[in-house]
């Protein structure tokens, strides 16, 4: 697994887009579109790794697919990129998922 992490902040304004109710990717800028290609499984073996750290691949009602662990989203993209809401900044999916697998041993 050698995915790059997702860049999804805004050059001009700095913020993380997020989805309106409607589901469309907003920044601050008014009007700024943003491309949401809605995630994917990832590969077998990517698939099977994530599953194994305890995440569940979810499709949701607006046709997005990404992975769920306790309050964590996950998602896969089909350029090759990853991003998650909850890993910091610089770390790389092999280490996030070593990371929740560690906080997964804590949990009785
Ligand atoms: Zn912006």
């Amino acid at each position: 697994m050698s995915r790059l992490r997702a860049i999804r902040h805004c050059p001009d304004c700095g913020q993380t887009p997020s989805p309106d109710p409607l589901g469309r990717l907003l920044c601050a800028c008014p009007g700024k579109p943003w491309a949401w290609d809605g995630g994917y499984p990832g590969t077998d073996e990517e698939r099977k790794k994530i599953e194994s750290c305890g995440f569940e691949l979810t499709t949701d009602a607006a046709g997005e697919v990404y992975y769920c662990w306790n309050g964590h989203i996950l998602y896969l993209f089909s350029d090759g990129t990853w991003d998650s809401d909850k890993a910091p900044n610089g770390m790389t999916l092999e280490e996030y998922l070593n990371s929740v697998s560690a906080v997964q041993g804590e949990i009785p």
